[in-house]
């Protein structure tokens, strides 16, 4: 007797930054999955400057067969190298200094810039499979499943799986989830990349990633590779401000150099000296509940998860959430169950880690608040001493070294452990007898 092959699954997703990339090659691999990317954008390319590669990130990047690409500009260590720094930014006075791991095997940190991360990404997928020039307008259930529609009138589907890969702001979890609001958080990212030669008379800039902490913002500066020098800084600015931005929108260096006056020479001199800086305004939201929606739509990457750019490793949280999404899928497939269950179990795994993560904003807020109310007051370059040493602390490093591989073969042991679990399964292959049962024999091959 021929057991009837298991169904195709047709799956969508929204948006090729890496989150939809990292999304793509896993299902890539799977081969009952026929897959469709479409991205808004006329041509892929990145704005923004540098992205830090972390432990998470580089683990997934090997996962993904795309650490090669990179790896040629990373910076790894010997144990003497500093790897980052932490710094007064009124007095240039040194908080905490770490260096880079001395393990062979450890991930080379390093600080690159965007648009390699995207194009090592974008040398796993075939050419021809992103569809540029679609932006997602409308979505549309049926008992079929999902189909989208663009804003050049076209439209695609049925798909048995929409995966929303779309960025902060996410049409696909604006329409899974219509009450979330995002909202300004009343801070501007501005963000540049120069050649080093331009700050290379500047003295005392330290050879590593330096944060440059004041009360209330800060600056990043990076020698990267290539001789390049990144400065990423943060910025108060007014509501009304911040509602006008448009993201990676170009502004002037008088624009910039207003909101540092009160930092020590150096990064004085470090602003001083890029003449055109992009400017990102930071929006955010509340944590979502769920990152599925009817058993048909799974958000992923910063759509799951509108953090606002906070621990600077959202590319990290997108690869994870793709691996997570794609195992769920295979997994349930390999077990005769449902998109609806996989994606199930992509949000149990899922949603306590964003919970998680939001706790760590949480507390952040709460020493910002704690500071303020010790008495008597602290002075300015305590209360930076303070709260570098609260925020930056090194138990909140399990979030760079989080191995969500390890989370998931965890979650499927137990999950098999469960006596419902061993129920469903039985269910499964007595409902599989009886669907074979049923095939007609003129169907059934001698
Ligand atoms: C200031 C700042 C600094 C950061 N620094 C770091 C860092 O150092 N390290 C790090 O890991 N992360 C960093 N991040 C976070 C990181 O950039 C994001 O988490 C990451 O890009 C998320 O990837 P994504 O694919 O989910 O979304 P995106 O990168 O936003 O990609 C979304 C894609 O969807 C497409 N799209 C959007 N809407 C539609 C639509 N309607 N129809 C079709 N396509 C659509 C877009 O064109 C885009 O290609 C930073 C973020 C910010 C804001």
């Amino acid at each position: 007797m021929t057991i009837a092959p298991k169904k195709q699954i047709k799956i969508a997703i929204i948006g090729a930054g890496p989150g939809g990339l990292a999304a793509a090659i896993n299902f890539l691999r799977i081969p009952f999955v026929e897959l469709s990317v479409f991205d808004q954008a006329t041509e892929l390319r990145e704005v923004g400057a540098g992205i830090s590669i972390n432990e998470n990130t580089w683990r997934h990047l090997q996962l993904l067969g795309a650490a090669q690409e990179i790896e040629q500009y990373s910076n790894r260590g010997d144990g003497n190298k500093i790897d980052g720094e932490h710094r007064n930014g009124r007095t240039g006075e040194l908080l905490s200094r770490r260096f880079q791991s001395v393990n062979p095997d450890a991930p080379p940190r390093s600080r690159i810039q965007r648009y390699k991360l995207q194009r090592a990404l974008l040398s796993r997928v075939p050419e021809d499979l992103i569809q540029l020039s679609k932006k997602l307008e409308k979505i549309e259930e049926t008992a079929e499943g999902v189909t989208v529609a663009f804003t050049d009138g076209t439209k695609a589907g049925t798909f048995d799986l929409l995966i929303g890969a779309d960025g902060i702001r996410s049409v696909v979890r604006q329409y899974a989830f219509p009450d979330h609001k995002l909202s300004y958080t009343g801070k501007v990212a501005y963000r540049t990349i120069i050649p080093a030669s331009k700050v290379a008379h500047i003295k005392e800039i330290p050879p590593a990633s330096t944060f440059w902490h004041t009360a209330k913002t800060h600056v990043y500066t990076d020698p990267l590779d290539e001789g390049l020098f990144e400065i990423a800084t943060r910025a108060s600015e007014s509501e009304e401000h911040g509602k006008k931005v448009s993201w990676g929108q170009k502004v002037s260096k008088e624009q910039v150099i207003r909101h540092y006056d009160g930092y020590c020479e150096t990064v004085r001199q470090i602003i001083a000296a890029p003449d055109e800086w992009l400017e990102f305004a930071m929006f955010g939201g509340p944590r979502l509940e769920s990152v599925i929606h009817h058993d048909r739509i799974a958000l992923l990457g910063d759509a799951s998860h509108p953090l606002s750019g906070a621990f600077g490793s959202g590319a990290a949280f997108a690869f994870e959430d793709a691996h997570v999404l794609a195992r769920a899928i295979q997994y349930a497939h390999n077990h005769n169950r449902s998109v609806g269950e996989a994606l199930k179990l992509y949000d149990e795994i899922r949603s306590p880690h964003y919970k998680s993560l939001y706790s760590v904003l949480n507390e952040f807020a709460d020493n910002a608040k704690e500071i303020e109310a010790i008495s008597p007051p602290l002075e300015e370059d305590d209360m930076i001493a303070e709260s570098t040493r609260r925020n930056w602390k090194t138990s909140n490093d399990w979030i760079y070294k989080y191995d969500v591989t390890k989370v998931w073969d965890e979650s499927v042991k137990e999950l098999e452990t469960q006596q419902s679990f061993q129920d469903l399964t039985l269910e499964a292959s007595q409902r599989k007898v009886a669907v074979e049962a049923d095939v007609p024999q003129a169907l059934v091959s001698a």
